[in-house]
């Protein structure tokens, strides 16, 4: 790290342990972005995104500026490797045919989270592309975005492990959640994105450690270390039903998410039903 950045966390580290009863930590994840800057001095943000609690902080809004350190896709590469690599869950390890990283714009918006790989994703190497996937494409496309330019990734990174001679995929258990989640908490701390969107009561279990119903949970604002949260049903469930009234739901979330975005919304897209 060098020197300047150095001395600008540690004063405000400082600064935040003494006007908070939260105790303050800096990421892995922050360090090496700020291991990677070319410090230079303008306003703030990378090193601000010190939290205390799980709380976001800003130190000094008129402070020194990290510039030039955000290749996420950069930083998001040791973590790909080392996800690649992890035995963690040795039943997953073995049975798995890849890992499921995740894909998409590492500077986006926008980012989809979903609970694990499915049988096309352990093939495939990619989150959400078999039937549900196609579906997630399209409500993509309909909020009038490419599916490259959002980011979509999954709390576990190994497809769940299913009985030989079985088809179909089985959610992921807490444990296999709570082991892999360090991986997307990282992603998260990348990426950055300004909204993020839950797919399903699963993947919220693991990204919140909260658990729900749809019908509580899904149509509200949550929030994740400060980032907006929308929590809808996964398309998955949209697929079993087709009912127009749970659709159109999805639909409205995605609105919300639009507005959210500060992005235009025409005519067409708020009387749009999926
Ligand atoms: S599910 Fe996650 S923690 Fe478990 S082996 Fe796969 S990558 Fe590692």
């Amino acid at each position: 790290m060098t020197e300047p950045a150095l001395d600008f966390v540690i004063a405000a580290l400082e600064k935040i342990r003494e006007s908070s009863d939260h105790s303050p930590r800096a990421s892995r994840t922050m360090l090496r972005r700020l291991q990677l800057a070319d410090f230079v001095a303008v306003s703030l943000p990378a090193a601000a995104e010190l939290r205390t609690g799980g709380r976001q902080t800003s130190a000094s809004p008129s402070g020194p500026r990290l510039q030039g350190a955000s290749n996420k896709a950069q930083l998001l590469e040791p973590i790909r490797e080392r996800v690649c690599a992890c035995k963690k869950c040795a039943h997953l390890a073995s049975s798995r045919t890849q890992t499921v990283f995740g894909v998409g714009n590492p500077d986006a918006d926008l980012m989809f989270i979903g609970e694990a790989p499915g049988v096309d994703e352990d093939q495939q190497g990619e989150p959400f592309v078999g039937r549900a996937g196609q579906l997630l494409t399209k409500i993509i496309k309909a909020m009038n975005f490419a599916r490259g330019d959002v980011y979509i990734a999954n709390v576990l990174k190994c497809r769940p492990d299913t009985p030989s001679g079985t088809f179909g995929n089985r959610p992921p258990t807490p444990v296999e959640m709570q082991t892999c989640r360090p991986y997307l908490v990282e992603q998260i701390e990348i990426i950055q994105p300004k909204v993020l969107v839950a797919l399903g009561a699963v993947a919220v279990e693991g990204l919140l450690g909260m658990r729900g119903t749809m019908r509580e949970l899904r149509g509200r604002w949550h929030a994740y270390n400060g980032i907006p949260l929308m929590i809808t049903y996964h398309p998955a469930y949209l697929l079993r039903n087709q009912a127009p009234s749970e659709k159109r739901k999805v639909w409205e979330d995605m609105l919300q998410v639009l507005e959210r975005l500060e992005q235009p919304i025409t005519e067409r897209q708020r009387n749009y039903f999926l």
